[in-house]
């Protein structure tokens, strides 16, 4: 089923004028429901019309569903731990979900340890170049485009513009890299992030490639993806074209871009960081770590952390009851922990109290994991971290370039 491409619009007016994309998610997610293909749907709405303030809403009125129409750049939820942690891994309940990549590749990653039910979800992916923090934009807005945030109806990222509609219709643009630059923009992983069409979700769905027309580019990812386009063009709620050569070029054209984008932040943030001698790498973490307050929100909020009993915690017994981890201690299980399925979802970082470039750090060492074992996480269900498929065999060897030969002929072994 993979490659499906469709031009899509909702046949609902008001969905349609609502939706920034010709509302095609929108009406996809209602038919959804109200088709009893899922008993429930989660995405975004504005939480008292605040576009800053973006919350994930479990629906299962097919009435409410037109709420979460229209696209927020400045709301990062995160939606896998949402699924695990509040939806009980939606073992119990058919869900369709509107994710970013990372949150796709998260749930992927949270499904092969056995934390969500996969079966019962439905991924709508939506293509992702960067998300803000609602605070961020707030002021970056004020300062940089000289209007109230409140003013603003939509934001979009486009040609290396950040772009934002009023309320009577002006459009104000400004260079994304300029911003950047100042430090607005999007959050510090956002910028780095090169998978921005999240094909690992049953569909894909995005702008790129739509031109001028009001409209949503679907890239049909999975069987399951499949059948729901497909009954929703049968059941009149989605219309849809085939889109054109130019379409598909321009779409493609728009991905390669926000990758070489994204791959120009990675050199930048973490080449001089990975090249640093030994002494000096120690110096620039460990000034970091000795700020950590060890509030545990990275972990908290860390979708790939899961684990019900914390080594960090002393009921493990590696730490005394009424002290804290020691500063090292703390981080290296952290990253021993998550580093081989790291997403870059920015979650971590975010929350941080003490401005720790945490996702410096865990994308760095997951990009060297992922070039040495092959493994990107979250891109496909059957392919496991490497960190708990790796074989006595492999781990003596002492040569990575052996290592890595052997690893590729397992692959093709099917091993
Ligand atoms: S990490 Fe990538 S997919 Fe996730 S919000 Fe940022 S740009 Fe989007
Ligand atoms: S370590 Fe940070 S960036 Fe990586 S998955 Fe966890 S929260 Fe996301
Ligand atoms: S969020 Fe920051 S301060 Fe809190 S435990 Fe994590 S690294 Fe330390």
């Amino acid at each position: 089923m993979k490659g499906n491409l469709y031009l899509a619009w909702s046949s609902d007016k008001e969905i349609r004028e609502k939706g920034d994309t010709g509302g095609a998610v929108t009406s996809l997610l209602k038919f959804a429901v109200e088709s009893g293909i899922v008993d429930a749907v989660l995405a975004v709405k504005k939480r008292n019309g605040n576009r800053y303030d973006g919350v994930l809403s479990l629906m299962t009125d097919p009435g409410e569903v037109i709420e979460s129409a229209g696209t927020l750049h400045c709301a990062p939820v995160n939606v896998a731990k949402e699924v695990k942690e509040y939806l009980d891994g939606a073992k119990a309940m058919k869900m369709a979900a509107t994710c970013k990549p990372c949150d796709a590749r998260a749930i992927i990653e949270l499904a092969k340890r056995g934390q969500i039910n996969i079966e019962n979800l439905i991924l709508i992916g939506l293509n992702c170049t960067g998300t803000l923090l609602p605070a961020v934009a707030r002021t970056m807005i004020k300062e940089e485009y000289e209007v109230d945030p409140d003013d603003v109806v939509r934001e979009d990222i486009d040609d290396g513009k950040f772009i934002i509609t009023l309320r009577d219709g002006t459009k104000k643009e400004r260079d994304l890299n300029g911003l950047e630059e100042k430090g607005y923009g999007r959050r510090e992983n956002c910028r780095r992030c090169a998978i921005n069409i999240p094909r690992m979700a049953d569909i894909a769905c995005g702008k790129w490639g739509t031109k001028d027309k009001k409209a949503t580019f679907i890239e049909v990812c999975s069987r399951r993806g499949s059948e729901l386009i497909e009954r929703a063009i049968e059941a009149g709620a989605l219309i849809v074209e085939q889109p054109d050569e130019e379409a598909v070029e321009g779409r493609e054209r728009k991905d390669k871009e926000a990758i070489e984008l994204g791959k120009a932040w990675e050199k930048r943030d973490l080449d001089v960081l990975r090249w640093l001698p030994y002494e000096d790498r120690l110096k620039y973490w460990s000034r970091y770590f000795n700020r950590c307050i060890k509030c545990f929100g990275c972990r908290d909020v860390c979708p790939i952390c899961y684990c019900q009993d914390c080594y960090l915690e002393p009921e493990r017994g590696f730490v005394r009851r009424g002290e804290t981890p020691p500063d090292i201690m703390f981080q290296l299980v952290r990253l021993a922990h998550v580093t081989d399925s790291c997403v870059n979802c920015g979650q971590c970082q975010d929350v941080c109290p003490m401005e720790i470039p945490l996702t410096r750090l865990y994308h760095m060492l997951n990009r060297e994991l992922s070039s040495m074992f092959d493994y990107i996480p979250g891109m496909d269900i059957s392919d496991y971290p490497p960190l708990t498929t790796v074989t006595d065999e492999e781990l003596a060897i002492d040569d990575v370039n052996v290592f890595k030969k052997n690893l590729e002929g397992n692959k093709q072994r099917g091993k």
